[in-house]
């Protein structure tokens, strides 16, 4: 079961309101590597989670995250009071009321549609999705999706913390974006933790494509790294020799029914193109200045594309 204690875990020292700033921060209540998609996915992992440690763990930092949503959600709330009030009151003039509304971020909706108050959406309004969470169910694969997940929240935090210069906000994320830190380093243990966690899964991989290291972008910029030269890979730089890596004949098939086979073939000759034709088209018979060579005669074209504007011109006056 759920319990509820009324004191934040970081108290949150708002010195003015900001609803611009408010709409930014949004971005860690509702947005992809928010709050909101941490707590789900460390949640829902734990109920699936069958090891002790990991359950116990996940249901901890997820409990953790929720209380981060907390915390951010309060922050926004201190930077919009101003605005909700006033837009609840109606009492500044117009052009005063509209003036804060439209300093208020990227879109008017978090303040005219959720009047201030924090809802699951980020920075731009888009509403909050399950699918930020990309959970697979194997703690050799979430784990590595966690660690990664707690990567992304610790920088978005970080680039909030620099377009900030409201000491207690700064403060607050700077705590906030510290624990992200901390759970990175719970997850990477926990991941460690699990004797032979690569490859992810059971199934292991084949081991002469293993070490396969295949320079498939070649020219000018090709480098040599550890992560594709050295002792632990096998580079190809001759294409060739890896099409098709099997050594099958590289083509695509498939065994189909006598019914299947007779229809496949009746649409092949149906759709069948004739190599020799050269047939009159709609481009030919429109074909005007700059249309190149067509059946109608060479069109010509452009040099330029200031070439092209003057044609342009001239061709819609004679019109
Ligand atoms: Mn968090
Ligand atoms: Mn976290």
């Amino acid at each position: 079961m759920f319990m509820h204690n009324k004191r934040l875990q970081y108290t949150v020292r708002v010195s003015e309101p900001n609803p611009r700033l408010a709409c930014m921060i949004m971005e860690q209540f509702g947005g992809a590597d928010g709050e909101l998609a941490a707590a789900m996915r460390y949640f829902t992992q734990g109920l699936g989670e069958d090891d002790p440690g990991r359950k116990d763990m996940l249901l901890d930092i997820a409990t953790e995250e929720l209380s981060h949503l907390e915390v951010v959600g309060s922050i926004v709330t201190m930077l919009n009071k101003g605005l909700k009030a006033q837009l609840a009151e109606g009492q500044m003039k117009e052009a005063e009321l509209y003036k804060i509304v439209g300093a208020s971020g990227t879109s008017a909706k978090e303040s005219i549609l959720f009047g201030g108050a924090p809802a699951l959406c980020d920075s731009a309004g888009v509403p909050w999705t399950a699918a930020y969470v990309d959970s697979r169910g194997e703690p050799t694969v979430d784990l590595r999706s966690n660690i990664a997940a707690e990567a992304r929240a610790k920088i978005v935090y970080e680039r909030l913390i620099n377009i900030t210069d409201d000491p207690g906000i700064k403060d607050a994320l700077a705590f906030l974006m510290t624990r992200e830190v901390a759970h990175q380093k719970s997850f990477e243990k926990a991941l460690y933790a699990i004797e032979n966690n690569f490859p992810t899964g059971k199934l292991p991989g084949i081991a002469k494509y293993a070490s396969m290291y295949v320079n498939t972008s070649q020219g000018d910029g090709d480098t040599s790294g550890p992560w594709n030269s050295g002792e632990e890979w096998d580079r190809v730089d001759d294409l060739e020799q890896v099409m098709p890596v099997d050594g099958g004949d590289g083509t695509a098939m498939v065994k189909l029914s006598t019914a299947d086979k007779k229809m496949a073939s009746k649409m092949a000759t149906r759709t069948q193109s004739d190599a020799t034709s050269d047939p009159m088209t709609g481009a030919d018979l429109g074909a005007g200045p700059g249309a190149g060579r067509t059946k109608n005669g060479d069109m010509g074209g452009a040099d330029t594309i200031q070439d092209a504007a003057a044609m342009g011109e001239a061709a819609s006056r004679k019109r």
